[in-house]
């Protein structure tokens, strides 16, 4: 599928940002190319358009990003999982450890309901923590989970452990 490559070669890896040792991979270049952003929204839409899914949750901040356009195409409503205190109503919480420290995700109580067919989108995925939290939080409101999908996997010997305990995770290398 050249599609791949097209948006591979879309996406741009920054050295050192935001600390020194990070490869940082900005999707930003690949907004500014609408042909490779159509591609990789395209990807996930025919994944995902037959698979009777009702709730698309995207993961701050890149998943409201990605997440929307793939919930209008296939039918399903969208789900912001957010970092803490952003979200105005009655929250469920989720803690979750960093490669340094600790982090908050939030999401809405009944915005998802017990039993829907429920994907879960990010933009990347590391070590699979934070799409851990997302999982758990979403399995705490009885989320019946489809997919988790992301644009890019960065890969290593601990994701490769993650997903193996998971047993969950479409993986869409590009690189
Ligand atoms: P994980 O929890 O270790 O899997 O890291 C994934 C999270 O960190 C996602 O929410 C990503 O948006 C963010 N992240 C980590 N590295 C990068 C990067 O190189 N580019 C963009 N986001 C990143």
């Amino acid at each position: 599928d050249d599609r791949i490559s097209r948006i591979s070669s879309s996406i741009r890896v920054i050295p050192d940002f935001p600390k020194p040792g990070i490869m940082f991979h900005d999707i930003t270049t690949m907004l500014l190319n609408p042909v490779a952003f159509k591609d990789t929204i395209d990807l996930f839409i025919e994944r995902y358009k037959d698979k009777n899914i009702s709730v698309v949750a995207g993961v701050e901040a890149r998943g409201f990003i990605f997440g929307p356009p793939i919930a209008l195409a296939i039918g399903a409503k969208f789900v912001p999982m957010r970092k803490p205190s952003k979200l105005p109503g009655a929250v469920i919480s989720e803690e979750y450890s960093l490669e340094y420290g600790s982090d908050i995700m939030e999401m809405h109580v009944g915005a998802v309901e017990a039993g829907e067919r429920t994907l879960v989108i990010d933009d990347l995925i590391a070590t699979g923590g934070t799409l851990e939290a997302a999982i758990k939080l979403l399995e705490r409101v009885g989320a019946n989970i489809v997919e988790c999908a992301c644009v890019i996997e960065l890969r290593n010997l601990k994701l490769r452990k993650c997903y193996k305990e998971l047993d969950y995770g479409h993986k869409r290398k590009v690189n």
